[in-house]
C-alpha cells in the first residue's frame, strides 16, 4: 500500500492492482514487484506518478494458496478470480477485504478510482497483452484501448496485437469483469497477462526466453506508462515523448 499525499487536485485519482489472484502463476508476482520497485524508486518519472496518483497494491491475493504450493485454487479450493461478484469473509477472505476496500473508495466522492489491473501468467501465449472489457459506449470502448498502446510502446515485450476485450460467460466472476460493471465510466479495469515462458520482438522469427528480470522489467513499463497517460489526457503537464527509457 503506497500513498502519497501532495495532491492538486481536491479529488484523488487511485490506481488499484492486485496479482496472484492465481497460486502458480508466480510470473505475476515479478510484474508487481516491478512496479512496486518503481513506483518508490527515485526514477524522475516515479517522483511525478507519486505527486499525482495514489497507487494502492495488493501483492498476493490468494497467499494460503501460494503457501500450499497450489496452481489456482485457494485453501479451499476456490478459483477466487471466479468470486468476486459475492466473495464471503470466511471462504474467500482476502477477496471480501479486497473488494470492501475498492468499494469503500468507490463510494467516497473524494476518491476517483481510475484503474484496476489484476496480474496473472499465461501458460500457452507469447508476450505480455491484456484483456479488457466490452462497453455499449463506444467512447467509453475506445479509451479503454488507450492505456494498452501506450504500454506497447514502453515494452518491447507488450503485445497489443494479443490484446483483446471480451465479455465471456466463464470469466464473469472475474475482477476486471466484476469491477468494470461496477466502477463508473470513467474508470478501465483490465486483466495484465505475461507470458509463463517467452516473447516474440517484432519481426523477429526467434522467442526470446522470459526472466525474472524481464518480468520486472515489463511491471516498470506498466507504471511508467501511467506517465503517458495522464500526459495525454492533460493531466500532468510536459510532452508525450520521449521520457526516459527504464533501465
Ligand atoms: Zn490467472
Amino acid at each position: 500500500d503506497l500513498h502519497f499525499s501532495v495532491f492538486p487536485w481536491a479529488e484523488q485519482k487511485v490506481v488499484f492492482i492486485t496479482a496472484r489472484v492465481h497460486p502458480g502463476e508466480t510470473p505475476s508476482s515479478f510484474v508487481c514487484q516491478g512496479i512496486i520497485d518503481f513506483l518508490v524508486s527515485h526514477h524522475p518519472i516515479a517522483k511525478v506518478l507519486r505527486d499525482h496518483l495514489v497507487f494502492k497494491i495488493a501483492p498476493m491475493l490468494n497467499p494460503d494458496g501460494v503457501y500450499l504450493g497450489n496452481y489456482r485454487c485457494s485453501l479451499m479450493g476456490f478459483d477466487l478470480n471466479r468470486h468476486w461478484a459475492n466473495p464471503s469473509p470466511w471462504a474467500h477472505p482476502t477477496l471480501h477485504g479486497v473488494k470492501e476496500l475498492i468499494i469503500d473508495m468507490y463510494n467516497n466522492p473524494k476518491i476517483n478510482l481510475e484503474f484496476y489491473i489484476d496480474i496473472h501468467a499465461h501458460s500457452t501465449m507469447m508476450n505480455g497483452f491484456m484483456y479488457g472489457n466490452i462497453f455499449e459506449d463506444e467512447e467509453r470502448f475506445q479509451r479503454q484501448a488507450v492505456f494498452p498502446k501506450l504500454l506497447c510502446q514502453n515494452a518491447e515485450d507488450f503485445s497489443y496485437s494479443s490484446t483483446s476485450f471480451n465479455r465471456d460467460a466463464v470469466k464473469a466472476g472475474t475482477g476486471r469483469r466484476f469491477l468494470g460493471g461496477l466502477l463508473n465510466d470513467t474508470s478501465s479495469c483490465y486483466t495484465l497477462e505475461v507470458s509463463f515462458y517467452s516473447y516474440l520482438l517484432g519481426g523477429a522469427a526467434a522467442a526470446v526466453p522470459y526472466t525474472e528480470e524481464a518480468y520486472m522489467k515489463l511491471g516498470r513499463n506498466v507504471a511508467r506508462t501511467f506517465l503517458d497517460y495522464y500526459r495525454l489526457n492533460s493531466l500532468v503537464e510536459g510532452p508525450l515523448a520521449p521520457t526516459p527509457k527504464t533501465r
